[in-house]
């Protein structure tokens, strides 16, 4: 466990550091805004979908290290994905951060992504990770509405 710790901390610092993807994405004929009131993280998602397929994807936006980390994975993982892949995906994210602390993460198939199982150690930073996934989901359904983690 303490390997896939390290390798958590050494990613979110990276992809902290040096987002991939960042800034606005021209030609993209999606995008949604999202925000965490309770960290104060912002992320918009952009995409350029054709077909069932996520062509290009970017994000900017600010926000804390696992909100940006977490972004910046995501957009990596998405690009050339269909629409059906990114469902399945989100399904096994969400159950990755949000799982029981003391049980083992199921990350077959979530590639870079499953470094993110060590969130589950720290709930208060699960929205902050999964903001980005929410936005996106919005951003897929071509909502203008801003996305918040909070119910209103
Ligand atoms: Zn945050």
């Amino acid at each position: 466990m303490s390997e896939m710790r390290e390798l958590y901390q050494e990613v979110i610092i990276d992809h902290h550091k040096r987002p991939r993807n960042f800034g606005k994405l021209e030609g993209a004929n999606r995008h949604s805004e999202g925000y965490n009131p309770l960290c104060g993280d912002r992320v918009t998602v952009y995409l350029r979908v054709e077909g069932d397929r996520i062509q290009e994807v970017s994000f900017d936006g600010s926000g804390c290290a696992i909100c940006v980390a977490s972004s910046s994975v995501m957009t990596e993982t998405l690009k050339g994905k269909t629409l059906a892949d990114v469902e399945a995906l989100f399904g096994k994210f969400h159950d990755l951060v949000t799982g029981p602390p003391d049980e083992t993460a199921a990350t077959e198939g979530l590639g870079k992504l499953a470094v993110f199982g060590g969130v589950r150690e720290f709930p208060v930073r699960v929205k902050c990770a999964i903001l980005p996934w929410h936005t996106l989901q919005a951003a897929l359904r071509q909502s203008d509405e801003q996305v918040t983690t909070e119910q209103p």
